[in-house]
């Protein structure tokens, strides 16, 4: 047994692990493990939706081969454990990059599948899975489902996002998007209100591809905060070298405290906006800026951490984004990130896709108990009044309730799980 913890790092539990790394015998060995399994990727989900406390986890990071890729259409086959890093590395120098990547490039295509990750972009290109055109899906009993938009599309919307529970994803093919080179015209702009970040939304959308901000969310109230947006664009500055900290040891206790906090945040504020300005950036730095530091997750403690990320309908966003905040310094509890994002309106394929129109946010909490738990209930509160859902990715600890409310296709995909399939947060949200 292998003791596993997802990024929060909120608990530690035994596991299984058998790793698959062939994918001539893979049916053959998914379907002799011993129940209930669960695969996984780079463990980068927040919560639980990537573990299974005690039973097995099919390790998919030995499925890491390109398959083919068609200079002409761009579309690309690979298996499902290939990192997205090593697709923006390889093809990027051909002019072609992932359409919709997340903000670590340290993760697994079957994990974006799974999830169905957004990125800075979900206003022009929407999800992870609006860009898959095929998946090989491996069942328990030994199954193989093969699936696109059109070839068992319903096999594919309960995949898309289905949170690892429909069966193992082995290959994918994926539409890549022409790019100029790896360069994004970037700018940050600072902004001083709530009300200033939607308006710089509202501007900032049809002209960029690129948008998100990260807010000051200090317990002094602080509201102000940095609007990034960009384009890809071409340039002949020579690439940067890789440079990567690592942190090195795990405190005693959170280094994210209500001491530390409005300090980290004053200094991160003043370093973005006395550099705000217009650059060319590599998409490295702008899309990934957390992986050049290597297991920043430490920096919570032996306690670990949660990450809250709800998105609510446009509409009652501007309300909720404030009435969040005010639970937060109310409860004397300031985040580190706090990274507001707009979504398009363009429709997810996941049966349980969490993007909608409307406004994300995201929050990061280190682990105080009851505490913690008491300011949840007063967000979810409002998420639920509002009518907007929380990420699956993200959670650890979302009502049931709650999870029922906000993905309406729910029962449509438990006809499509995988009887041998579960994981902890199955188990919590769905009963098994
Ligand atoms: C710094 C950081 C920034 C992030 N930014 C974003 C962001 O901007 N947008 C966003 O959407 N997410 C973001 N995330 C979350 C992350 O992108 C997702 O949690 C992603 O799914 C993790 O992929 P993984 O390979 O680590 O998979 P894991 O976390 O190991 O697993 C995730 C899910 O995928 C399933 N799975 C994995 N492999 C397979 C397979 N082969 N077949 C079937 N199911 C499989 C697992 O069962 C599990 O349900 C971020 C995470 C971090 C740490």
């Amino acid at each position: 047994m292998t003791s596993i913890t997802s990024w929060g790092r909120l608990r530690a539990a035994e596991h299984s692990v058998v790793p698959l790394s062939d994918r001539e015998s893979a049916a053959q060995v998914i379907s002799s493990a011993r129940r209930p399994a669960l695969a996984s990727g780079m463990q980068r989900s927040y919560g639980d939706v990537s573990t299974n406390a005690g039973g097995t986890l099919w390790d998919c990071r030995g499925l890491d081969k390109f398959i083919a890729f068609d200079e002409q259409s761009g579309v690309l086959r690979c298996e499902s454990g290939v990192l997205l890093r090593d697709i923006q590395a390889t093809f990027s120098a051909r002019g072609w990059m992932l359409p919709v990547t997340p903000g670590t490039a340290m993760v697994t295509v079957g994990g974006a599948i799974a999830n169905d990750v957004h990125g800075k972009n979900h206003q022009s290109y929407a999800t992870f899975g609006n860009h898959v055109v095929h998946l090989t899906l491996v069942r328990t009993d030994g199954d193989v489902i093969e699936c696109s938009p059109q070839e068992n599309p319903d096999w594919f919307s309960a995949t898309v996002g289905g949170l690892g529970l429909t069966g193992v994803i082995l290959t994918a093919a994926i539409q890549m998007k022409r790019v100029p080179g790896p360069w994004i015209d970037a700018e940050d702009i600072v902004f001083e209100s709530i009300s200033d970040f939607f308006e710089l939304s509202d501007a900032s959308e049809a002209e960029y591809e690129h948008t998100v901000s990260w807010l000051d969310v200090t317990t002094d109230g602080g509201r102000r905060g940095i609007f990034t947006r960009g384009n890809p664009v071409a340039a002949s500055t020579p690439e940067p070298r890789e440079t990567r900290l690592t942190f090195p040891i795990t405190p005693p206790a959170s280094l994210v405290n209500r001491l530390t906090l409005p300090a980290f945040n004053r200094s991160y504020f003043r370093l973005k906006a006395t550099r705000a300005r217009r650059r060319v950036e590599h998409y490295g730095s702008f899309f990934y800026p957390l992986d050049s530091i290597g297991d920043w997750n430490r920096m919570y403690g032996p306690k670990g951490f949660y990450q809250y990320q709800s998105v609510i309908p446009r509409r009652d966003a501007e309300e909720a984004t404030r009435a969040m905040l005010a639970e937060c310094s109310q409860a004397g509890a300031g985040s580190f990130l706090g990274v507001l994002k707009t979504f398009g309106d363009v429709q997810s394929l996941g049966m349980l896709s969490f993007p909608e129109a409307g406004v994300t946010f995201a929050l990061d909490f280190p682990e105080h108990g009851e505490q913690t738990e008491a300011l949840f209930a007063r967000l979810d509160s409002i998420v639920r009044a509002s009518g907007g859902r929380l990420y699956a990715a993200k959670d650890a600890r979302m009502p049931r309730d709650m999870f029922e409310r906000g993905y309406p296709q729910l029962e449509r995909f438990l006809a499509f799980r995988d009887p041998g399939i579960s994981s902890e947060l199955s188990r919590r949200l769905l009963g098994s």
